[in-house]
């Protein structure tokens, strides 16, 4: 599979394109002035503790407070001035861990999304190319992604080598384990925190895991003595430019070039590369091509069309995706009817391509949380069986983690996707003003009978002479046309002359009755 990137950079965004074989996968996108908070430390203050909700809101120097939960506290650590309790969820108080006013380092989580403040942690953990470093965690992970037993061992060796510590030695605690790595803990035996080895380190040398310590060492001496100073709130470290966030998450052995349409971006991906990916540099090209570097595979009209609720499958079926607050539906349909015999095959192959899609479809939106797929109704259950099949093993490509539900027999199939982003719809668009999320208008006719009741309201209430209409312009020529009769005889009923106004800048729905 040819994998390849493109890193197209404006003065107000930075846009990433991750494009396999010909197809776009995935899009990041970053504005200027409104980056991302995930990874930030923050130097904060304690604003409200909720007992309740084992939890508290944080001032980290934003509108809205971040929201920090006892299970994100880490169990003890000096510089939070926590007086080294053990956080035992059951049976701590968030109060014997927090008081309001106190100051404390966070690192965001989860951006602020929709109405909820950004989640904050106070278990730091910065990453590296290959690593990612818990300063307050002395342990050892390798993800699990890396599955040779021979290959973890090596990486973890290159660890303890650098540390003096030529002995491996597990040991077994009661400390939890990280989220999908498997934990060795050395109990302090590496005594300036903890590493998880990640993925991308497979195959890595010593020279570039040590590189990737020192730098990790050294950017949170900077950090931590720099909270020591700072006053309240601060931020002391924010995550890399996109740009480089691409160089060091996405870029692996199967990437074949990346392109990037800034000069100064560029050279800042080479410096990048030449300390951490040195064999990479080769693999960066500045583009100064006429065409727009993401006209390059079709990237513009396929975000554009990512957009859309409808895609058209290439077996005459199509899905429609509705992203609501609370989940994601996915409706898959199939396309004219043909004939009967065939049609339970043409369901299960509309279904097959479906699933497919649908993957790609996810990575692409990024959408996030609860995804219900409503599959066409499969007759044999072997079908049925295949399609989930295929369904999994599309997600496997995926790098965000999946949890996936039995396929009822109604067809319908719960995903979970983990999310940190907001979804490129998020990103990109708002709300409709004219009809706020619904999609649909009242029609003009609806509109016209709803005044026709308030006019006859309004008539009561106000002892007016006349009353003069403020509306749309459809909304009045409907008015002064196919309804002027029934306007005739309300005016002949109320014995009072009804006027027109047209209000430009009114929607089709807006319109007011004015006693004069
Ligand atoms: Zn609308």
């Amino acid at each position: 599979m040819s994998e390849e990137i493109l890193i197209n950079v404006s003065p107000q965004e930075t846009r990433v394109a991750v494009v396999e074989n010909g197809i776009l996968q995935e899009v990041l996108i970053e504005r200027n002035n409104k980056r991302g908070l995930v990874g930030n430390i923050i130097k904060a203050r304690v604003s409200r503790v909720l007992p309740g909700m084992q939890s508290a809101f944080i001032d980290i120097g934003l509108d809205r407070t971040g929201f920090l939960h006892i299970s994100d506290i880490i169990d003890q650590n000096e510089h939070l001035e926590l007086d080294k309790v053990v956080a035992n969820l059951h049976n701590t108080s968030i109060r014997a861990v927090l008081q309001e006013g106190q100051d404390i380092m966070v690192q965001v989580i989860k951006d602020p999304i929709g109405t909820k403040g950004a989640r904050l942690t106070t278990r730091i953990s910065i990453p590296s190319r290959y690593l990612v470093y818990l300063p307050d965690h002395p342990m050892l992970a390798v993800s699990q992604r890396i599955e040779d037993l021979e290959e973890r061992n090596r990486l973890q060796q290159i660890i303890l080598d650098y540390h003096g510590k030529t002995e491996r030695k597990t040991v077994n605690s009661d400390m939890e384990p990280v989220e999908n790595f498997e934990t060795i803990d050395f109990n302090g035996i590496l005594d300036k925190g903890g590493f998880i080895i990640r993925t991308a380190a497979e195959g890595a040398n010593d020279t570039e895991l040590h590189k990737d310590i020192e730098y990790l060492y050294k950017l949170w001496d900077e950090t931590s003595s720099a909270g020591q100073k700072a006053k309240t709130p601060k931020l002391l470290y924010e995550d890399l430019a996109l740009e480089l966030r691409t160089m060091r998450d996405y870029v692996h052995q199967g990437v074949e070039k990346v392109r990037i349409d800034a000069k100064r971006s560029f050279d800042n991906a080479i410096n990048f590369s030449e300390k951490f990916l040195p064999e990479f540099v080769p693999r960066i090209e500045h583009y100064a091509g006429d065409r727009p570097l993401l006209e390059l595979f079709s990237v513009e009209d396929e975000i554009q069309k990512s957009l859309n609720r409808k895609i058209q499958l290439k077996s005459g079926g199509h899905l429609v995706i509705d992203q609501t607050e609370a989940m994601t539906t996915i409706d898959v349909n199939t396309g004219a009817f043909v004939g009967h015999k065939t049609h339970e095959e043409t369901i299960y192959k509309t279904n097959l391509e479906a699933s497919q899609t649908i993957c790609r479809q996810l990575r692409l939106r990024n959408l996030g949380g609860i995804i219900i797929i409503d599959f066409i109704d499969m007759a044999t259950s072997e079908h049925q069986r295949q399609v989930l099949r295929s369904l999994e093993k599309h997600l496997e490509k995926d790098t965000s983690k999946y949890i996936v539900s039995e396929l009822t027999s109604l067809g319908l199939v719960q995903l979970t996707r983990k999310r940190t982003r907001e979804s490129l719809e998020h990103v990109l668009c708002e709300m409709c003003p004219t009809c706020e999320g619904r999609g649909k208008l009242k029609t003009t006719e609806t509109v016209c009978y709803e005044i026709f009741r308030e006019i006859i309201r309004e008539s009561r209430q106000f002892e007016a002479e006349k009353l003069m209409v403020v509306a749309s312009q459809q909304v009045v020529d409907m008015l002064m046309d196919d309804e002027s009769i029934n306007l005739a005889e309300l005016e002949e009923t109320l014995e009072k002359p009804i006027t027109f106004q047209v209000e430009p800048y009114y929607t089709q729905e807006q319109y007011d009755i004015v006693p004069l």
